[in-house]
This record gives C-alpha cells, sequence and structure tokens, in this order.
C-alpha cells in the first residue's frame, strides 16, 4: 500500500470499491462515477457526464435534492446521509443508503459534491459491503483530509450526538490494551444502555428519542473524567472507557453516570423526560492477552444481567 502514489491509490479505491462513487459539480452535473455506480444505475460511465442528479431522481424528490445540494455547494452544511430514492437507466426505482459530502480545494473553497452509496434495495447489506463502507470512509478521510473536510467528520463522529464513533471507539480500547499490557495497569469499560427507551419513541415520536440522546450526551460528557472517553455505541447504547481504573474507581464514576441520568429532567417540547441507563462494566487487568471485542462482549454480559434483574444498575463483569 505504501508504495503506491496517493493518485494510484485513490483510483484503486474508486474503480474496485463495491460502492458507488459519484462525483458532481456544484450543480449536481455528473463529473466521475465509477463502475459500482455504472452497475446500479444501469448508465455506462460516458453517459452519466451527460447527465445531472436530476435525471436519477424523482421529479417528487427534485426540490429537496435541490435545496440538500445549494446546502452544501454553499458550505452550509458539510455532509450527509440518508436514504435516497434512484432511478435506473431503465425507469426502475431503488432505495440507496447514501453518504454526501463536500468536495473543498485548497482553499476550503467547495468545489463539488462527493456521493457514496450502497443499493439497499435488491440486497441485504452485508457485513462485508458494511464493513467495505466504513473502511472506505477511514481510508477516504485519511488520505483526502485536506480535501474532504466533511467526510473526515463523518468517518470518526456520530452524527446525532457528535461524539466518536464505534469504530474509533475499538481503535483506542485496543491501543488502551497495549498500552496496559506495558504499564501493568488495569482500566474499565461501560456499556450503558437506555432502559425502556422505545416507550419514549412510542409515547412521544422519534424526534424526542433523538434529543433524549443528545441530552444524555450532555449530561455523560459533564459527569466523566478528563481522561474517560465516552461514544456512541450503537443506537441507544453508549461506551465508556476508563483508563487507569481499578474496581473501586470504576465503582465511584460509573455509579455518579447512573444517578445523574436517574435524576435528569428533559423538557421535551413541555413534556417531562424521565429515563434511566443500565450500566455494564468490565475490566482488564493489564496482562491478559484479549482484544477490544471480548472486553466489550464481558461488559455486554454483566449489562444483560442488569436488564433482566430490574434495570436503572450498574452491574460488574
Ligand atoms: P431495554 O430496557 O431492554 O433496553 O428496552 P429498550 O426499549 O430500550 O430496548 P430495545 O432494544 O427494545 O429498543 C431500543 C430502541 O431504541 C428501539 C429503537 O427504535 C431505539 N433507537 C435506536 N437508535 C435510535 C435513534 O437514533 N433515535 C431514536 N429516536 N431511537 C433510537
Ligand atoms: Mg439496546
Ligand atoms: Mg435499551
Amino acid at each position: 500500500m505504501k508504495s503506491l502514489l496517493k493518485e494510484d491509490l485513490y483510483a484503486k479505491i474508486f474503480h474496485s470499491a463495491l460502492l458507488a462513487i459519484a462525483v458532481t459539480d456544484k450543480q449536481g452535473n455528473f463529473m466521475a462515477v465509477n463502475p459500482a455506480w455504472c452497475k446500479s444505475l444501469g448508465w455506462t460511465e460516458t453517459e452519466a457526464k451527460t447527465l445531472n442528479i436530476k435525471d436519477i431522481t424523482l421529479v417528487e424528490e427534485q426540490p429537496i435534492i435541490n435545496q440538500e445540494l445549494n446546502k452544501i455547494a454553499q458550505g452550509k452544511v458539510s455532509s450527509l446521509r440518508k436514504e435516497q430514492r434512484y432511478k435506473r437507466k431503465d425507469g426502475t426505482m431503488f432505495w440507496a443508503d447514501l453518504y454526501s459530502s463536500a468536495l473543498f480545494d485548497d482553499k476550503e473553497k467547495v468545489i463539488g459534491i462527493l456521493d457514496i452509496f450502497v443499493d439497499i434495495d435488491t440486497q441485504v447489506i452485508s457485513e462485508k459491503v458494511h464493513g467495505e463502507l466504513f473502511q472506505s470512509l477511514e481510508i477516504l478521510n485519511k488520505e483526502l483530509s485536506n480535501a474532504n473536510i466533511g467526510l473526515k467528520r463523518q468517518a470518526k463522529y456520530d452524527s446525532l450526538t457528535g461524539l466518536y464513533n464505534r469504530w474509533v471507539m475499538e481503535e483506542m480500547l485496543n491501543k488502551e490494551i497495549n498500552r496496559s499490557l506495558e504499564t501493568k495497569r488495569g482500566f474499565a469499560v461501560g456499556i450503558a444502555d437506555i432502559d425502556d427507551f422505545k416507550k419514549v419513541n412510542d409515547n412521544y415520536g422519534h424526534d424526542c428519542g433523538d434529543f433524549v440522546l443528545v441530552k444524555l450526551t450532555q449530561s455523560f460528557l459533564q459527569k466523566i473524567r478528563v481522561t474517560d472517553s465516552v461514544c456512541r455505541w450503537g443506537g441507544e447504547e453508549f461506551l465508556f472507557l476508563f483508563p487507569e481504573t481499578i474496581e473501586q474507581g470504576a465503582t465511584i464514576v460509573v455509579e455518579r453516570i447512573r444517578k445523574s441520568i436517574e435524576e435528569l429532567n428533559i423538557d421535551y417540547k413541555g413534556n417531562l423526560i424521565k429515563v434511566t441507563i443500565t450500566i455494564g462494566v468490565s475490566f482488564y487487568n493489564g496482562q491478559d492477552h484479549l482484544d477490544a471485542k471480548e472486553l466489550v462482549n464481558r461488559a455486554d454480559k454483566a449489562l444483560y444481567k442488569g436488564k433482566s434483574s430490574g434495570k436503572n444498575k450498574v452491574v460488574f463483569s
């Protein structure tokens, strides 16, 4: 990999990706498309270069797409992710999981838009494709960081809460394991899951659920110590990393987090929303040979025990 020129690397990613990748100008005219894009849409590369984004979208969705395009083109938003319907050359439709982000020149002026999508209509997203999606975003993130600030944020951070995503956290956990092996000082991992979160969505709507996730995030960030980290691990799950923390310290900090959520009053459009969390905690002792996955598994099992024994509690593995 290292011997490849950057340009060769980009070309390889572009041509061999299972993901459909397209670059448009700020008006939505296609400038470049990759083979996966051609396969999904049924247009050849040459034909694609005569098309505008309008030509592959439904008439009724064009106004909103225009708005989004303008927002990205004017630099008002740097990226977006959405499920989007596209029209193939033969007129048939499919759903795509789309990532759009601005392409910047070296003066950080928007020069075009990068669209990356997976066809989620005809296929269940296999782990392979999903893996590649994030791997590609990571590679693009690293290699194009000067040219594409929006994509960089997207690959590292969760868009709702702004926290690190699980891929970043997995890397941090593995680094912490290695560090701990050297220093022989252990650390703790906690996985928090909101109790009965489905009820919040069912009673007050999905937007309220999202709002609660953001409020919890703010509370977590206030309660953890500067050396601790938290990420959004999944939908309503958060993963905490407490470096250099053994049982006594972990008990104090994790219990403080649990209690702060129990006491949190969330005002959503005049409704008082109360939630609790259950936290499973596992420890790394600085000696065993195990990876981040196993450590999280242990915390997950403790979490499960907490869920099945009443919730709103901290359980140690
Ligand atoms: P438990 O106490 O066992 O954890 O029950 P629960 O209802 O929290 O758990 P369950 O796994 O049944 O449901 C989790 C819910 O979280 C379902 C899903 O709709 C919701 N959820 C996941 N991610 C998001 C999100 O990003 N926003 C919103 N609003 N809801 C989300
Ligand atoms: Mg859950
Ligand atoms: Mg839950």
